[in-house]
């Protein structure tokens, strides 16, 4: 690791301290529990949407939501919610570090269960993020303008098919 990398490397950790690991499939009965305190020590009330959409997020380790693809669980899970109060969740959620938003271009925006730092490829067409290491994508910083301090690198790598 380089020390210039070193510099970069924590910059885009948001609160992981309101982030517990949660247990995993076999351990069904203590999951809304376990949401529901990672809800309260992230200052959010446990609202029974909020702990809905929560199980669907949290519960199935990393995964990168639209707020359209959180909907389509929702409704799949026979949770009657509507689109907005999906995306207003998602707000706040993101807001109190329990996810992070990764604009892709101008129209499409995920969420993701994963707030340490690391970058992503998106497939051109597709509809899916592919986590990068943090490690793994090294950039150069260039002199930040007077008064300013880094806040953040987030690399999107766009992929395409090959043509052959
Ligand atoms: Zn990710």
């Amino acid at each position: 690791m380089t020390p210039s990398r070193a510099v970069v490397a924590n910059q885009c950790e948001q609160s992981n301290r309101t982030r517990g690991s949660l247990p995993g499939p076999e351990a069904k009965i203590d999951r809304l529990h376990e949401i529901r305190s990672m809800l309260r020590n992230a200052g959010l009330r446990p609202t029974r949407q909020r702990l809905a959409l929560g199980a669907i997020l949290f519960a199935k380790g990393d995964q990168h939501m639209s707020a359209e693809m959180l909907h389509v669980e929702a409704i799949k899970g026979k949770i009657s919610i509507s689109l907005a109060t999906v995306y207003n969740t998602l707000h706040q959620f993101t807001k109190v570090g329990l996810l992070r938003e990764v604009a892709v271009d101008g129209t499409k925006t995920y969420f993701d269960t994963n707030v340490s730092p690391h970058h992503h490829f998106f497939v051109e067409g597709g509809n899916e993020l592919i986590d990068i290491p943090d490690a793994a994508v090294r950039v150069g910083t260039p002199t930040l303008p007077e008064g300013y301090q880094l806040a953040c690198i987030e690399v999107v790598i766009r992929l395409r098919r090959k043509t052959r």
